[in-house]
């Protein structure tokens, strides 16, 4: 994009020039053809003995002048158009009837058609007509401006090549006079092309180049890339400096007086310096160029990786994010589903065991007396306990269930701890006795009350009391501690049993686990869902151990403050 808006701008300007060209041309034919009607010899020859610009010659510049101005319009109106054409044809006209009088050496009277030579009479060639090589220029230069729009496929733009050819002429003729060819005699000094017709033909050549410029040769020079700056950069040097430095040489050559030999070297070595210096300025503006888009393709590259990093850094993220999302819902739907089986655990299997349990204990109640009778009792007790344990499981995972999803039904209440203790122990007191252990108490002098669920309370005792007696050995004691605190009621359960490894602490309080080998039944949920309990109702239940010291496990209730008793 930057790209063709310098074309386009470098394109503007260029046609903006051709017009300028077209117009100083047309200016310079009207003062000369001015000259002409009025007999003002010095802006005819520019100084005596130098030769003149004709009538015709100010005249097809004025015409040529005024197409190249036309043509360098963006968009000129056909009425315009056809008058640049016109004057084109004109030109061509004028230049190839001269050059029919100078090959067949006849007098067409079109010298002097627009003013009398005021030489005439000096004898000398043809007077009023225009040198041979001015008429050659005009006709290449007509039928340029005539084919401006013409492309061939051989050779491209023929109009080009045209203008290129007047060009050198024109500069030839300037270069000798630049070179002091400036005294002519006799026939050469009216025929030649005069100073100012070579500066008008060099203008119009150029204008031609520049009327068009994004075609042929012209498409590198208004081009947006490096070769067109470089073109528009050098050309203008390339075209001056060898033409200087030929002039200076000359003119040291004629004032120094040194063989010409020599001069002829000086202005070679000079040119070789020229044009080395051009070419190294324009190495050095490639390889500029060059570093300097090979630094700009390196950052790109970088900038893509890093965008690259970037996208993948997000997609990953994003994967990253689907699978937590994927993870929660799979969790979800877990919990769901653990709740729904739960669900059926609860209903399908707790009504037939009640059944079992209720059918057992019917059944011992009619079992006949005798051997046979006892036999049979024995298995119901059996029955019977397996009832127990089946039940108790299914309330543990039950419980669990309900703790996980934060359901656990709670019934809270002010409750007297002592109450609370001897209540809870009632149950307790058998298996105690059963296992030959001491069940003792410790309860404060002042009664207290806390805030929890009876029901819960009882069972997280019966928990904690009920490890202390599996595990500790017979003759050992369990000692139910009650220390009243500020906010809070400590219930401490000490056992005089094994004690707990220390390794396993950390995992005391995890679902399903159980301390390897002790040889104990159990499900590895009671610890778990006592702290559950214990948490709910604003507690906290932690454990103290030491293998081979017994252990102690604590629980906290909050404390429910009693008001004084009045009096
Ligand atoms: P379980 O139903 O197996 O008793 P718990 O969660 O109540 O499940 O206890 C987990 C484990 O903690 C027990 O298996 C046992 O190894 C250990 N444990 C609990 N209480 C005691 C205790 N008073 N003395 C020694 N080990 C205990």
């Amino acid at each position: 994009m930057a790209g063709e808006r310098i074309a386009e701008r470098v394109s503007v300007h260029l046609r903006r020039l051709s017009r300028v060209h077209g117009a100083v041309v047309m200016a310079v034919g009207l003062v000369v053809l001015t000259a002409w009607v009025f007999d003002l010899p010095s802006l005819k020859g520019l100084r005596p003995g130098l030769p003149t610009m004709k009538a015709n010659t100010a005249l097809c510049f004025i015409l040529s002048g005024a197409a190249l101005l036309i043509a360098g319009l963006t968009r000129p109106p056909p009425a315009l158009r056809r008058a640049s054409v016109a004057s084109a044809v004109l030109v061509v006209l004028i230049s190839s009837l001269t050059l029919v009088q100078y090959v067949l050496d006849v007098n067409l009277g079109l010298d002097e058609l627009l003013v009398v030579d005021p030489a005439r009479h000096v004898e000398l060639g043809y007077p009023g007509r225009m040198a041979p090589n001015t008429t050659l220029c005009f006709l290449l230069l007509g039928v340029a401006l005539l084919c401006l729009e013409v492309e061939t496929r051989v050779v491209g733009w023929p109009s080009q090549y045209l203008a290129a050819l007047v060009g050198v002429i024109a500069l030839v003729g300037l270069a000798g006079y630049l070179y002091g060819q400036q005294e002519f005699t006799g026939v050469a000094r009216y025929t030649q092309m005069a100073v100012h017709t070579t500066v008008c033909f060099l203008l119009l050549a150029l204008g031609v180049f520049e009327a068009r410029s994004t075609r042929g040769f012209m498409r590198v020079v208004s081009g947006p890339g490096l070769g067109g700056a470089l073109a528009r950069w050098l050309l203008p040097p390339a075209f001056v400096l060898p033409i200087l430095i030929g002039g200076v040489v000359l003119w040291a050559y004629h004032s120094a007086a040194f063989p010409l030999p020599f001069a002829l070297a000086l202005i070679a070595s000079g040119n070789v310096m020229i044009f080395t210096v051009l070419v190294w300025a324009a190495g050095f503006a490639l390889d500029r160029a060059e570093s300097q888009r090979l630094r700009i393709e390196e950052e790109r590259i970088s900038l893509q990786a890093r965008e690259q990093a970037a996208r993948d850094e997000a997609a990953a993220q994003q994967r990253e994010r689907t699978r937590a999302e994927n993870a929660e819902r799979d969790a979800q739907r877990a919990v769901r589903e653990r709740e729904d089986i739960l669900a059926v655990v609860s209903h399908d299997l707790k009504n037939p065991l009640s059944s079992i349990g209720m059918s057992t204990r019917l059944l011992r109640r009619l079992l006949p007396e005798g051997e046979l009778g006892e036999r049979m009792r024995k298995h119901t007790h059996t029955i019977e306990r397996s009832v127990e344990r089946m039940d108790r499981l299914i309330r543990d995972l039950l419980d669990m269930a309900s703790l996980q999803a934060d359901q656990v039904k709670l019934n809270l209440a002010s409750h007297d701890v002592e109450e609370l203790v001897r209540e809870g122990l009632l149950l307790l007191e058998p298996l105690a006795v059963e296992a030959c252990i001491e069940l003792r108490t410790r309860l404060p002098a002042e009664r207290c009350q806390v805030r929890c669920d009876r029901d819960r309370f009882f069972q997280v005792l019966s928990n904690l009391v009920g490890n202390a007696l599996k595990f500790t050995p017979e003759q050992g004691t369990v000692t139910v501690e009650v220390v009243p605190e500020a906010s809070a009621v400590r219930f401490l359960v000490h056992d005089t049993g094994p004690g707990i490894p220390a390794e396993a602490l950390p995992h005391l309080f995890e679902r399903f686990w159980r301390v390897e080998g002790t040889g104990k039944k159990g499900t590895g949920l009671g610890l778990a869902i006592s702290r559950g309990l214990v948490e709910a109702q604003g507690g906290t239940l932690d454990v103290r151990s030491e293998e081979g010291r017994g252990s102690t496990f604590c629980f906290t209730l909050p404390r429910v403050s009693v008001p004084a008793p009045p009096g």
